[in-house]
């Protein structure tokens, strides 16, 4: 990634930081914020905002990248789904920290098994940064190099390979971008070797957090084990940062389909403008939309939740009034059902030869059917 100054209140924190270590993503994890002391410095803190990381009362530690940080020092909604809040600690009904109860398909300990003929293997139990809602929350481990043990990643492509279901692998984790170049082409090139294995993907949230993560070298080996796709986690139009952009450029010109997955949050990205602004910058960067989540109920989560009125809403304020392509596919992932996709209702009756569908102008069509 092409140097560029620390910005100035990251420079407050970290006085010696040059252009080098700036662009390096080895720094940014080494100097992940952790402490109060640190965020202190960068905004000025709400009365909610709290960080007791140490005693153990969060269901989540707190960990952002100076990277993202120096996001959140231009944006104050960002912030909320990074910095630790008093709200987390109100657990409310319904909230689990398995609510996918995910833990059932969990055939060796490293793969989530649940649909017919894709699984989810995790590649690692580190982040870079600590989204407060993340859905496996309970998967997430403070330190780095912990990395999982390498008999565990070879115990889950042994899985994948006497499995012959299975044509689809998702690499999750954790983020799997957090591993080094070796360790992830360890991962991808045995998956390769599979003959069933058709078609791999990666879920992380790098090109927003540790867009310097994305190398001309990771994308030279990445381009080896083609067909490869990426899902991003994007979660708000300020996510889409310059470097960001030039990550995603990265990895779209290596070839590799790129798509989005948003978790829909309470005061962050509820609204159709917000969600908007998101996807048209996305596609801009080649990067389509895949899925908006519902909000999963892990514990002290209420705060984030919405209405699935409030996911509906957004979604007929997409629907037609912006390209096709720019329009995510709404889902709630349910424990017994896996990801249910919801649409507002088009339909407004439903006659023997004829059926009624509102559009996106809001005016009804009387449209001929047939008897099948
Ligand atoms: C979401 C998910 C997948 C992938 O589902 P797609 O709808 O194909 O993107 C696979 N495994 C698990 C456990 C998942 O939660």
């Amino acid at each position: 990634m092409k140097t560029k100054e620390a910005p100035d209140p990251i420079k407050k924190l970290f006085p010696s930081v040059t252009e080098k270590e700036w662009a390096d993503w080895h720094w940014h994890v080494k100097n992940r914020i952790t402490t109060p002391e640190q965020v202190k410095q960068l905004i000025k803190l709400e009365e909610s905002e709290i960080y007791d990381c140490k005693g153990n009362k969060l269901p989540l530690s707190f960990s952002m990248t100076p990277f993202y940080a120096s996001l959140i020092t231009e944006n104050k909604v960002l912030r909320k789904a990074v910095v630790p809040t008093s709200h987390e600690m109100v657990m409310s009904a319904g909230e689990e920290g398995d609510p996918l109860d995910e833990d059932k398909f969990r055939p060796v300990n490293n793969i989530i098994h649940r649909y017919p003929d894709k699984c989810l293997l995790l590649a690692t139990d580190f982040c870079s940064l600590r989204c407060r809602y993340c859905t496996r929350s309970r998967l997430v481990s403070e330190n780095m190099n912990s990395h999982f043990p390498q008999e565990k990643i070879v115990e889950a492509i042994e899985y994948i390979k006497r499995t012959p279901v299975i044509r689809d692998v998702l690499i999750s984790g954790g983020d799997p971008l957090t591993l080094s170049d070796s360790k992830l082409e360890f991962i991808l090139s045995n998956l390769r070797k599979i003959p069933h294995v058709q078609i791999i993907r990666i879920g992380t949230k790098v090109p927003v957090v540790l867009p310097q993560r994305v190398t001309p070298a990771l994308v030279k080996m990445l381009k080896k084990y083609h067909p490869l796709w990426i899902n991003i986690h994007f979660m708000h139009p300020a996510e889409v940062s310059p470097e960001c952009e030039v990550a995603c450029n990265m990895l779209a010109d290596a070839g590799i389909p790129l798509g989005s997955q948003t978790v829909l949050l309470k005061g962050i990205n509820d609204k159709t403008e917000t969600m908007m602004k998101m996807f048209n910058a996305l596609v801009r960067n080649r990067v389509r939309p895949y899925y908006i989540y519902q909000c999963d109920p892990i514990p002290g989560s209420k705060h984030f939740r919405t209405s699935i009125k409030t996911g509906l809403k957004i979604m007929e304020g997409l629907i037609g009034q912006t390209s096709g392509f720019a329009v995510p596919t709404y889902v709630v992932d349910t424990s017994k059902g896996g990801k249910v996709p919801l649409l507002p209702n088009f339909v407004k009756k439903i006659e023997k030869n004829y059926i009624h569908l509102e559009g996106f102008t809001k005016e009804t069509t009387k449209y001929p059917t047939i008897e099948d």
